[in-house]
Order: C-alpha cells, then structure tokens, then sequence
C-alpha cells in the first residue's frame, strides 16, 4: 500500500475551486509541490526582466511582476501596493486592524518567498489562487493600504529566511502541519496549534453525505471506479485524516491521500462539500456521513481565527505568534535579502 504525492494536485485542486471561493480563496491557496529552486528561479527571473522592472527596482522600489490569468499580460507592480490590494480577496477589507496587519505580514512574505515563481511566464507571482488573488492595484482600500504600511517590510521567517507563510479560512479547531499538506522542500516547519477563537465561524464544522451510488464517480477519478466502499485508513501527526482505503468486491483495493479525494470530491461537488481533511465517516446503509472541521488545507493562519482575535483585541504580532510557531516577525532588511 503505497500512495505517491503526486506533485502538481494541489494546483489542480485549485483550478478546479477557482473562482467559487468566496472572500478567503487563500484557504485553498497552493503552494505547489517540487516548486522549482528559488535562487534559479531568481536568475533566470532577472535574465527575462524587462527595462521598467530594472528601472525601478534600481531606484530602491521592490516590486513583484504579476501574470494576469485572463489575458496572460504581465503587470508590474510595487510590492507594498501589491500587499494592500491581495488583501481584499483574501481576507476581505472589512476585517480588523491587527487581522488585516497580520494577513499583510503572510501575504508579503509569500510575496517574497515566491519570487519568480512564474519565471518561465516572465513573471514571479500569477493573479490567482494559485498564487495570490490580485484583482488590480484599485481594489486595495485604505484600510489595507493602513494595514500594509504598518507592517512595511516586515516578514515571516525561519532559520534566516523568509517563509511562504501558508493561510487557509478556518482551522476547526486545530492546526494542520503544513509538511502534510505540501511536500515542497520549502515548505516551513510551524509547530502545530489548538484555535478556539474560529469556532463560532461559518466552515468550522461541516458535514456531507457521500450517497454509495456517487461512491464510483469519485472512485473513478481516483482511478479506481470498481469500489464501492470505503474507510478512513490513516491519519497523520497532526491528528487529520491523511490516507483512505477504497474497496472493491473480491477483495481489490486502493490507499488514496485524503487530499486527493478531496480534490476530486470538490471537483464534483463544489469545494463546500468536502471542507477539509480533518474528519470522520461514519458508514450508513445509503452512504458515507462525513463530520469535519475547519475549512481550508489547515496550516498556518486561520483567517476567521485571525479576524476573532483581533476583535478581541489582540495584537497582530499575537496573531502571528499563535499562527505561525516556530517562525519569527522581523523586517526583510535584518534578513540582508533582497525585497
Ligand atoms: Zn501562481
Ligand atoms: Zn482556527
């Protein structure tokens, strides 16, 4: 019983939710396995940049050139303007202060982190889930223009670098360790967290009836239409489901990841049917009754926890810390890396 991760799912997974994830898309955000090495992304980024990115970036201005999916143009903009206009689409300009400061914190150190992750387009970051949502530099508000100017420059990071600081909508209740949610090199190494401040959220707690004859449909896209049960097989360190079994009559059977199936699941059913991986099943005569927590791929940041914190009054570098264990809040400069 073997399962390969199989790298590019998540983007798949992300294709298939684009564009009906309403405000927090980020919640399903991949980061993309086997994401190619950054220092040679950084060249071969630097080879293909065009003479207005040089030119601003040699009068001291970061920016990031971003792909805009519709047109495949590529738009270059500051990197502080970049972080006030994401921050709509994934945390939504109506959220408090230190949750708007906090998600700006995520949003430029992904932003930094990823750099040149689209080189091959000519660009370092693309315009969507993928990504980040970036609508355009008009959608930022001066609420989040407030939010990225007071956290200016400032980064996750670990071990010297700056992280790809993972945000999902809602954790449920606990966290997800972002290692089984990517198998990217890169990918931080948070200690897991308990949340109670997104409990009262919408997507905290979440069920769905699998009916046993949709079972083949999902089973097919897993390569396996011949089953016709299944069972939670395996769980990983951070108490989520990581692997079910499919069965077949006769004996045959297939482990799939948990991510898979909720992928295809989404692909079939939308992405509100199968929230997450930290779930149980319960087997009845006409189907499979799935109770889950949370809403979202679970590492990192919990934005509804994010946002119930600070109407609390925490601070955003409290927010940072609850989320983001075993990572530090430092400007980019002390890191002596480039924006
Ligand atoms: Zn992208
Ligand atoms: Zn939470």
């Amino acid at each position: 019983m073997t399962f390969a991760r199989r790298p590019g799912y998540l983007l798949l997974l992300c294709a298939g939710l684009l564009g009906s994830f309403p405000p927090a898309s980020a919640a399903v955000r991949a980061q993309g396995s086997k994401a190619p090495d950054a220092k040679a992304l950084d060249t071969k980024a630097r080879d293909t940049e065009p003479p207005d990115t040089m030119a601003r970036e040699a009068a001291g201005e970061a920016v990031r050139r971003i792909l805009r999916l519709s047109t495949g143009t590529v738009e270059t903009v500051p990197l502080e303007a970049y972080v006030a206009a994401v921050l709509p689409a994934e945390i939504g300009a109506g959220a408090p202060a230190a949750a708007l400061e906090a998600q700006a914190v995520a949003a430029r150190s992904y932003a930094v982190a990823r750099k040149g992750r689209h080189a091959d387009q000519g660009a370092d970051l693309c315009d969507g889930v993928h990504c980040q949502v970036f609508l355009g530099l008009s959608r930022a508000t001066d609420a989040t223009r407030r939010a990225a100017a007071a956290t200016r420059g400032l980064v996750l990071a670990q071990g010297g670098r700056v992280i790809a600081a993972p945000f999902h909508a809602v954790c449920g209740g606990r966290a997800a360790r972002p290692a089984a949610v990517w198998d990217d090199e890169e990918v931080p190494d948070l200690a897991p967290f308990e949340d109670d401040a997104c409990l009262a959220s919408p997507g905290a707690r979440w069920t769905f009836f699998l009916p046993r004859t949709q079972l083949p449909a999902l089973a097919a896209r897993l390569g396996f239409p011949e089953a016709r049960f299944l069972e939670v097989w395996a769980h990983g360190d951070d108490a989520r489901v990581s692997a079910l079994r499919l069965a077949a009559p006769g004996g045959k059977s297939l482990v799939v990841r948990a991510f898979d199936v909720r992928a295809r699941a989404s692909e079939i059913w939308g992405w509100s049917s199968f929230r997450s991986t930290d779930f149980e099943v319960e087997e009845r005569p006409a189907g499979y009754l799935f109770s889950g927590r949370g809403t979202g791929h679970g590492a990192g940041l919990c934005q509804a926890g994010a946002i119930a914190r600070a109407r609390r009054g925490e601070s955003c570098a409290a927010i940072l810390a609850h989320y983001y264990r075993g990572a530090v809040t430092v400007p980019l400069d002390s890191l002596g890396a480039r924006p």
